[in-house]
């Protein structure tokens, strides 16, 4: 015989279950431990009452420090103390949940550029350049360096001229570094 949700159930009551499990909900379930095949426990009630829980020729035996419990009613503390336990050892069996991975990976957006057209890449790029000081200073100068013509080295130093001031973030990934170290 183990101690099962159903077991608790029959055993208090439909009524008394209820009561029960609103208290282990409520966290009014403190200390359970099992010491020598008896399952111990405080639960907290209008005082606090010991709960003790155990299987005995096949049968669960039980006692609460409470009046009903004394009575030989099994009570809502015995059902929270049930319940309190059962937590326990299926939180221990499921173990600690592993953090969500990301199904997306920076792999699946380089996959994803590769498959758009050129046109489209553009108005992205464009729409976040701008948002985006860096990137448009990035597309300036990449347009500067490059023009049909040859090096446009005006608009480079015009370019550089409106980077005065911003302090090199030295990550080497924005234009602040290119031309901190050009
Ligand atoms: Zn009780």
């Amino acid at each position: 015989m183990a101690l099962t949700h159903d077991l608790l159930r029959s055993m208090a009551g439909a009524r008394v279950f209820r009561r029960g499990a609103e208290y282990h909900d409520a966290g009014r379930v403190a200390a359970v431990d099992l010491q020598e095949g008896v399952l111990r426990a405080n639960v907290l009630g209008s005082t606090e009452y010991a709960v003790a829980l155990w299987i005995e020729r096949g049968s669960l035996e039980y006692s609460c420090t409470c009046p009903l419990g004394r009575d030989g009613s099994f009570c809502k503390h015995c059902v929270a103390a049930g319940l309190a336990w059962l937590a326990r050892v299926q939180g221990a069996r499921q173990g600690p949940k592993p953090p969500a991975l990301p199904a997306v990976t920076m792999d699946d957006v380089r996959a994803w550029l590769a498959r758009q057209e050129k046109a489209k890449l553009e108005q992205l790029l464009l729409r976040h350049a701008d948002q985006d000081d860096d990137l448009r200073r990035q597309l300036l100068l990449q347009a500067a360096l490059h023009a049909p013509q040859g090096p446009d080295i005006a608009s480079f130093r015009g370019i550089v001229a409106e980077m005065r001031g911003v302090t090199c973030c030295r990550s080497f990934r924005h234009l602040c570094c290119l031309i901190s170290w050009t």
